[in-house]
């Protein structure tokens, strides 16, 4: 069985990020979606379990898909597979910088782990999670970047008791 893992910190999981999961659950058997602790981005929106809840319910109808927590090295974690794939989602050239030196690392810390770039949906290169905090920290309208349940939680954390009509 093919086993993809695809890891983030999804603070929250966006349009571009479920179009990442629909095309790996295309191609392998299973994919275990991992919320991360990025200690680059220890500033989170939402708590880990948040992350999660949020993957769980917005991927509740992929039934190849499950969601996981780890706060430790991803190196690790796929340790608990049998020949893991990691699925990583490339935007920009930005975004290949820093993905080129991780792959390497991690396939250095754990030669038995591949990694397999996506190229991001067309109309999701420009989408990112901490773009959709921000307009959602102004209220706008967030129904083209995240799934409504997602834009409804991100309004939640801003305490604003009107929801644009248009999420
Ligand atoms: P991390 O903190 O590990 O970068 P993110 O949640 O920001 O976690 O992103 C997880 C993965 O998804 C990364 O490989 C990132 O490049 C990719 N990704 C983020 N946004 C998009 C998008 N709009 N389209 C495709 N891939 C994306």
């Amino acid at each position: 069985m093919s086993i993809a893992i695809y890891p983030g910190s999804f603070d929250p999981v966006t349009r571009g990020h479920l179009d990442i999961i629909k095309r790996a659950a295309a191609v392998f058997d299973r994919v275990v979606v991992c919320v991360m602790v990025n200690a680059a981005k220890a500033d989170t929106l939402f708590t880990l379990e948040e992350r999660r809840t949020l993957l769980e319910l917005v991927t509740a109808d992929m039934k190849t898909v499950t969601v996981d927590t780890y706060s430790g090295l991803l190196t690790e974690y796929a340790r608990l597979y049998e020949k893991p794939v990691i699925i990583r989602g490339l935007r920009a050239i930005t975004d290949f910088d820093y993905e080129f030196q991780i792959s390497l690392v991690n396939k250095k810390l754990n030669p038995d782990v591949e990694t397999l770039f996506l190229i991001a949906g067309g109309s999701y290169t420009y989408l990112s999670s901490s773009a959709v905090r921000e307009l959602g920290r102004f209220g706008a309208g967030l129904g083209c970047f995240v799934p409504d349940a997602v834009a409804r939680a991100i309004y939640g954390k801003f305490s604003r008791d009107a929801v644009p009509e248009h999420i």
